[in-house]
């Protein structure tokens, strides 16, 4: 199986050299979120902006490692545009990819949103293998949830 283990190593590499929605946005009215792996120096920064319920706008900055700044890229490609409903199952999904499960511990190991098309992000499955680099991967994915949890309270 090394053929997809090539062809996703390309994707991861793809991101990491020619990073999508790179840049900063106005904030306010856009909101800003920093995330810190201090285990392995990965930095994410996240500007979001939302127009009611919907992802309008996103943009990354920061620095790290291949598999944190490759993962950023990727999320900022897939949740553009998304509602918050759909980002929220795109993370569960996600993390479900990665073998995190934030809320269920029955230890089911079944894939729980069939429905969610994970497109280039199925790219980051091998992560798993490393689980120091867990933490990379979802890095972006927790920054971005904190700036949305920002936005909603108005914080
Ligand atoms: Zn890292």
């Amino acid at each position: 199986m090394a053929g997809l283990e090539d062809l996703y190593r390309e994707i991861v590499l793809d991101h990491y050299k020619n990073p999508r929605n790179r840049g900063q946005l106005e904030a306010p009215p856009a909101i800003r979120a920093e995330g810190l792996n201090p285990l392995c120096g990965d930095e994410v920064v996240v500007f979001v902006e939302l127009s009611g319920d919907t992802i309008s706008d996103i943009k990354i900055g920061g620095q790290g490692c291949s598999i944190s700044q490759a993962s950023a890229s990727m999320m900022s490609a897939a949740v553009k545009g998304k509602t918050l409903r759909e980002l929220r199952d795109l993370t569960h999904a996600f993390k479900a990819l990665l073998s995190i499960h934030d809320h269920d511990h029955d230890g089911e190991e079944t894939f729980d949103h069939p429905e969610v098309e994970l497109g280039e992000l199925e790219a980051l499955r091998g992560t798993v293998k490393f689980p120091s680099r867990i933490k990379c991967a979802t890095l972006s994915w927790n920054t971005l949830e904190q700036a949305v949890v920002e936005a909603r309270t108005g914080a």
